[in-house]
């Protein structure tokens, strides 16, 4: 219990940084959790980041979905100007 308040009263922002980063490829544990939600009501920098990771992620899914859209012919037409530049 002591360490659990500790964890929660010591979190700052470089720990928010790392848990904002990190919840993107795996799960956060429940500790993790409440101590990032209980920074970002009080910290709107990391909020902002937040933000901005999310407009970043939503960005580059919508990319990426849009070149899984390319026609057959299209991805030979790019994947041979890119072995031409790897040629030259
Ligand atoms: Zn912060």
């Amino acid at each position: 219990m002591l360490r659990t308040l500790q964890y929660v009263f010591t979190f700052g922002c470089q720990e928010s940084l790392q848990l904002l980063s990190q919840r993107r490829d795996e799960p956060l544990s429940r500790l993790e959790t409440w101590a990032l939600r209980l920074h970002l009501l009080g910290c709107r920098t990391c909020g902002r980041i937040d933000r901005e990771f999310t407009l970043l992620e939503s960005s580059m899914r919508q990319r990426t979905d849009r070149a899984l859209q390319l026609s057959p012919a299209a991805r030979r037409r790019i994947r041979h100007a890119i072995e031409q530049r790897l040629m030259d």
